[in-house]
């Protein structure tokens, strides 16, 4: 069989036969220094109510609510520091930001409109004019961001720094997160030399290895296996067997096509990797193959350096997010205005890589210049794919379109 037009099917088919193979990974416990990037594999709720207590929101004078007037200054609270005792009315207290509001204390007043005034003659008591205020001003309630016991944050979700904050202010130490998926990247091609050795004629540089190891690092991957294969059938055997035996996905790049030195396929075979697909109605991207062999998943990519990483985007990365644990495997969607039209393919799909420009109107998604898969430099600069739908004419400059992110 040839991945020819008959037998392509659409990215979206592709994806849900992806989807359909990854199994999470097992969870384990992780230190939340470690857990920037990992996936929740609990639902955490707060230890107690945040804030913890009420506070106040302002450097300044606590005391009763009241029309405005002089006070007695009878004590402070400090952050970390609270005063003793009751503020009873007629008395004030100094009070910081994140202190916590003494009992009695109904207002606090920023110091900006407090004036600070001397006890009356021979007295020592130092006395404030704060002006009217009502309860509850500039108090932060304790709770109120959240209750004690409320759900913080849920299974599933992949944690950035404002989660690694949340997680710390609910006293999380540590978290059940998600396993880390590990990655075996292979590159194949008789005409790879890797960067730093001399070029001969003929050769061209591998960039798909150095590119693929980044990729699966973005998606929160560990690349553990890294080769580079010659066109050789019992190389390419060799070299897979080795990274099957160790990963949980492998991402082998170039040979998945017809030629007669593409020997991935039959070596995928060989090894007992049971085919899910074979050729995707994708531009780029069209011999992208996908099996599985037990649990592990085996990605071979086309070899052309964009399409390489068009491809893992579209597919690796979600199959990636899926064994992480994460509950979106897919990327949320982002919308912006095509800028110039693109001329639609017969019959693929074409993932068109878009820098997304601040317009008149919103955002603008700009296409990158020449889209040959060959061009490496069509994904410099580039923010976003726009998947065009196949057909005749052209999708019209000013349309509407939904871009999703590149890794
Ligand atoms: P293939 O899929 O093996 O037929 O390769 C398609 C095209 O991609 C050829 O022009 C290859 O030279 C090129 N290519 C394959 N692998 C790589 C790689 N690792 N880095 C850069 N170019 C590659
Ligand atoms: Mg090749």
């Amino acid at each position: 069989m040839s991945a020819t037009a008959e037998r392509l099917i659409g990215v979206a088919e592709a994806r849900r036969r992806v989807l359909a193979e990854p199994v999470a990974l097992p969870c384990e416990e992780v230190g939340l220094d470690a857990a920037l990037g990992r996936v929740l594999c609990e639902d955490v709720a707060s230890e107690g109510p945040l804030p913890p207590f009420d506070a106040s929101a302002m450097d300044g004078f606590v005391a009763r609510a009241g029309p405005a007037g002089e006070l007695e200054v009878v004590g402070e609270s400090r952050a970390g520091r609270p005063a003793e005792g009751v503020l009873e009315a007629g008395g004030a207290m100094r009070i910081s930001t994140g202190a916590m509001v003494p009992n009695g204390g109904e207002a606090v007043v920023p110091v900006e409109r407090a004036e600070v005034a001397r006890g009356p003659a021979g007295g020592s008591a130092e006395r404030v004019r704060l002006p009217a205020r009502a309860t509850g001003d500039h108090i932060r309630r304790a709770g109120e961001d959240l209750g004690a016991g409320e759900l913080l944050l849920r299974v599933g979700h992949r944690m950035g720094p404002p989660e690694v904050a949340a997680l710390a202010a609910a006293g999380r130490a540590a978290v059940a997160c998600g396993g880390v998926p590990r990655v075996a990247v292979l590159s194949t091609g008789d005409e790879l030399v890797a960067p730093g050795r001399p070029l001969a004629p003929g050769q061209v540089r591998d960039s798909n290895a150095p590119a693929l190891a980044a990729l699966a690092a973005r998606a929160g991957a560990r690349v553990g296996l890294r080769a580079h294969v010659r066109d050789d059938p019992a190389q390419t055997v060799a070299a897979l067997r080795e990274a099957l035996d160790g990963a949980d996905v492998v991402c082998i790049a170039g040979g998945v096509s017809v030629g007669e030195h593409d020997h991935v396929k039959r070596a995928l075979a060989e090894l007992g990797v049971a085919r899910r697909f074979w050729g995707v109605a994708l531009k780029p991207g069209k011999p992208t193959w996908f099996g599985v062999r037990g649990s592990t998943l085996v990605f071979g990519l086309p070899g052309n350096p964009v399409s390489a990483i068009v491809t893992f985007g579209l597919f690796v990365g979600p199959a990636l997010a899926r064994l992480a644990g994460a509950r979106d495997a897919l990327p949320a969607p982002t919308y912006a205005t095509l800028a110039e039209p693109v001329e639609r393919h017969r019959s693929r799909e074409q993932a068109v890589r878009c820098r997304v420009e601040q317009g008149p109107d919103g955002a603008l998604a700009r296409p990158t210049g020449p889209q040959g898969s060959h061009r490496i430099t069509s994904l410099l600069n580039a923010d976003a794919l726009l998947l065009v739908g196949a057909g005749d004419g052209e999708l019209a400059a000013g349309a509407r379109v939904e871009l999703e992110p590149l890794l």
